[in-house]
């Protein structure tokens, strides 16, 4: 079998220490990849503005805040003021020095979960001394019911309800519905009649789902056979035309370093299937979300919505990072195959994250879900309530589909994966 020997340049980057020096055997390879990151230093976001309990405008000292989307500020709806949390980006630095990421990088509202920690959180209220508990599986404020101020949970605690960071709603309901109908009305072949007839725009809620957005730094590496065909031909045996090939096989290999940024990951275990079963994930097809206009933690941002809380931890998340920079990597890799034009088999693959760093994070969705009367089953459409961007599964009508013959269970399309890469040069 030939060497490969002078292969295109994506393996030469400044940041590729695990490719200098002798080449390591298959074993310290397994090995190496294995080797946990040392954990590095925790990045402090709680916002110390604020407290729990009640939530005041700088302005005027009502109570009554809550956000505006059509601005993405905090509004207090007695003087009309509009203010806004920092953004977290620059608050704390977190757009800064993915390419010097040491270990792993926990942001405060991103800590393990405590096993035990309770999701009710009791208040006593300020303004008139009642108790108010708060069920922060599911929300971040509640009304008391003595005074009627919101109570607002703003201190980070042990059952990861409250995140580092928030990006506000922006897309308000009257538009998340249009884009539901549109969403609905552009596939009327496959759409339930029932569907359509008792569409609900009041059941369409807007709620703030957790996500861990991580940069990162890594090396992958990948060694496999590549074919070049040489000669093609064809012979004939009675009726039968045989093509052939002859093909030169070449072992490859190739390495890339590079940063992402702002990688978007699940935060709760449920919503890794969320979508009937089906692997296809109906949230992460409205990515990317914009991310670095995140702002600082304040539960008036929740007021008016529902909120998930995370239930997974960062250590548990590390091998879904591992396989998502692979993929990062293999595409990174791939313009330079061109001359194998057989394709090329990937035998071994390595990835060495060099450093990462978790941010948690609530991202804006109006939902909308529909049982399906016929077979029970649950079905959504999903709003980016920044982007707008529409996916959903949608129940097929069963009449149509005989008449159609094309598919049945639930028809989801267009499902990709967004990341921003930059390649390291
Ligand atoms: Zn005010
Ligand atoms: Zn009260």
């Amino acid at each position: 079998m030939p060497e490969e020997s002078a292969g295109p340049s994506d393996s030469e980057g400044p940041r590729r220490p695990t490719f200098d020096g002798p080449p390591l055997s298959l074993e310290e390879e397994i090995a190496a990849a294995k080797a946990e990151p040392e954990p590095g230093p925790s990045i402090e976001t709680v916002n110390v503005a604020v407290k729990d309990g009640v939530n005041r405008c700088p302005k005027c000292g009502s109570t009554d805040v809550q956000l505006r989307e059509a601005t993405g500020m905090l509004v207090c709806r007695f003087c009309r003021h509009e203010w806004t949390e920092e953004r977290v980006e620059e608050e704390f630095g977190l757009g800064e020095g993915i390419d010097q990421l040491q270990g792993t990088v926990i942001a405060s509202g991103a800590a393990d979960i405590q096993a035990d920690a309770a999701d009710q959180v009791t208040f006593k209220c300020e303004a008139c001394g009642a108790e108010v508990v708060v069920d922060t599986a599911h929300a971040l404020n509640a009304r008391c019911h003595w005074c009627r101020h919101t109570l607002s949970v703003n201190q980070q605690i042990p059952n990861g309800a409250v995140p580092d960071a928030v990006l506000p709603f922006q897309l308000n309901k009257d538009v998340a519905v249009g884009k539901i109908r549109d969403f609905a009305s552009k596939r009327r072949l496959f759409a339930h009649r029932r569907f359509r007839h008792e569409f609900v725009p009041e059941n369409v809620l807007g709620v703030y789902l957790p996500y861990l957005v991580v940069d990162g730094r890594a090396e992958t590496e990948f060694v496999g056979r590549g074919e070049v065909e040489t000669k093609r031909w064809t012979e004939k045996h009675g009726d039968d035309t045989q093509t052939f090939y002859a093909a030169d096989v070449f072992r490859v290999s190739r390495a890339v370093a590079f940063t992402v940024d702002d990688l978007t990951m699940e935060g709760s275990s449920a919503r890794a299937d969320f979508g009937n079963g089906t692997t296809n994930n109906i949230i992460n097809s409205i990515l990317p979300f914009d991310t670095k206009n995140a702002v600082k933690w304040n539960a008036s941002y929740l007021v008016g919505f529902t909120s998930e809380k995370r239930d997974r931890n960062v250590s548990g998340m590390e091998p879904e990072l591992e396989d998502q920079l692979l993929s990062i990597g293999r595409s990174q890799v791939h313009p330079s195959l061109g001359r194998f034009d057989r394709g090329v088999r990937w035998e071994q693959e390595k990835v060495t994250v060099g450093g990462s760093r978790w941010v948690a994070m609530y991202l804006p969705v109006w939902l909308y879900s529909y049982r399906q009367a016929s077979n029970g089953m649950l079905h959504y459409i999903a709003v980016n309530a920044r982007t707008g961007e529409t996916m959903g599964s949608i129940p097929i009508s069963q009449p149509k589909l005989l008449l159609a013959a094309l598919t049945v269970g639930t028809v989801l399309e267009g499902i990709v994966g967004t990341f921003l890469v930059a390649a390291a040069r």
